[in-house]
């Protein structure tokens, strides 16, 4: 049969990352995402999947995010039995992740239940926090820059790749070949994170493209920032930033704390609600090796930003008159701590919605950003009078410019590319600037395809 792979999720799609390297005797899997998104996609997640678990040696993991963790306890319950391989970072923030992920589907369950809305009865969870449990025993963490056998000729190291604490390529030496996995790759210049690794030698190159179409804003965020905060300041009002607990919030409270350390903010209250931003802060405190922040600044920061740990702190931040800034989760207001905050302060038209991240299609963060008139939150309307301002420049993601950056420094052209972890269109302009750029002729592949890479 050869060596193959075969491309089980974040293909045709940036979601659901799952690539499966297999030859007659072995198989690993490289990532192993939830899907997200619509709903069709997110059907996927109750599919089994078509791998025979007995060969599956192992599960090495890019990073923590959802979209790439998301799916191990399933993966579990369909029978692997292997170890799954991370960074120390990487176990730290999947173990946040996967138990907030099963809490959330144990919570719509429920809902369902209650509300009758469900067409199974009764409506299961996809996963339970029992099954979270059974996967984090097989967790096994290794640091980056080192070989890690894995048997049958076998090994893979990490090398960092700076989108999110803990994040990693991959080297997959296949019995003699090398396969590189590119990751979500960040980019150059990340505020608290080392600028990306770039890889040296692949034989097989699978890279992501999720801004393969796109060159960042030029604008220099913390400025922008700035004048949003001054503007409310001056106002009097709140300023409410939905955000993503993992990576965006920690990103937000160092700006703003650089901002006031330089006297180009006021003497503001910043509050981190949100009670997964606390841990993902609090992890990567824990890992000082992993990022570029100086303890010094780090303490600053942890004494400046008062953390809300209660639900009743939250009531009195909300009944508060004073001007301040709320950093809470969901990044795209779809639910957690902010939509208290929303509710209180979208009809006040002093207080200012900072959106900092991606906008999926059909969240409050999207029609915010759209520029509706009401918003809908537990069951009754809102009208939008405070101001409703957006930062495209943050981003964890390197744009096509520094995605063909990061590829310079391959000694020579892979046998195979391949195109993933992209909408349709940013995979093809990728596609297309790889062939202009490097003359390289790189695949799509779509969801399920599989492909030969012997030679
Ligand atoms: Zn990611």
């Amino acid at each position: 049969m050869g060596t193959t792979i075969r491309f089980l999720g974040g293909a045709g799609t940036v979601t659901g990352s799952k690539y499966l390297v297999q030859d007659e005797s072995s198989a690993v899997l490289v990532d192993c995402g939830l899907f997200q998104g619509v709903k069709s996609l997110r059907l996927l997640n109750r599919e089994p999947l078509a791998i025979d678990m007995p060969s599956l040696k192992a599960v090495i993991l890019t990073h923590a995010h959802l979209d790439h963790s998301g799916y191990l306890p399933l993966l579990l319950r369909h029978g692997f039995a292997g170890r799954i391989f991370a960074t120390p970072p990487t176990r730290a923030l999947a173990e946040l992740i996967l138990r907030d992920s099963a809490a959330l589907q144990e919570e719509e369950a429920e809902l369902a239940n209650e509300m009758g809305f469900s067409r199974h009865a009764p409506a299961l969870p996809l996963y339970t926090t029992d099954d979270v449990e059974t996967t984090l025993r097989h967790f096994v963490v290794r640091d980056d820059n080192e070989w890690i056998d894995i048997g049958d000729g076998i090994r893979f190291r990490y090398e960092r790749n700076g989108h999110i604490l803990g994040s990693a390529f991959i080297e997959l030496d296949w019995k003699g070949r090398t396969i590189v996995f590119s990751g979500d790759v960040g980019r150059t210049g990340a505020l608290f994170l080392e600028n990306p690794q770039r890889p040296k030698q692949a034989d097989v190159l699978v890279v992501e493209s999720t801004y393969g179409d796109r060159l960042h804003p030029a604008d220099d965020p913390a400025a922008v920032l700035a004048d949003i905060v001054r503007d409310t300041y001056r106002r009097g009002g709140m300023l409410i930033i939905p955000s993503f607990a993992v990576g965006r919030a920690q990103e937000l409270m160092v700006l703003l704390h650089r901002l006031r350390h330089s006297n180009a903010i006021p003497d503001i209250p910043i509050y981190l609600d949100s009670p997964m931003g606390l841990q993902a802060t609090e992890i990567m405190r824990s890992f000082p090796t992993w990022h570029t922040l100086p303890d010094s600044e780090s303490d600053a920061m942890w004494s400046e930003v008062r953390m809300i740990r209660k639900f009743r702190e939250t009531i009195e931040l909300l009944r508060s008159k004073a001007s301040c800034i709320v950093i809470a989760g969901s990044g795209m207001a779809t639910g957690g701590r902010v939509l208290h905050y929303l509710k209180e302060r979208l009809e006040d038209e002093r207080s200012t919605v900072l959106l900092v991240g991606y906008q999926a299609e059909g969240t409050r963060g999207r029609q915010l950003m759209d520029g509706v008139h009401e918003v809908k939150i537990h069951g009754a309307f809102y009208r939008v009078q405070a101001r409703v301002c957006a930062i495209r420049s943050l981003s964890a993601h390197a744009d096509q410019r520094e995605l063909i950056d990061w590829l310079s420094e391959l000694e020579k052209p892979p046998a195979h590319t391949f195109i993933v972890h992209g909408e349709p269109q940013a995979a093809d302009a990728l596609r297309v600037k790889l062939r202009e750029r490097f003359q390289w002729e790189a695949i799509v592949p779509r969801l399920f395809d599989t492909y030969l890479i012997d030679s």
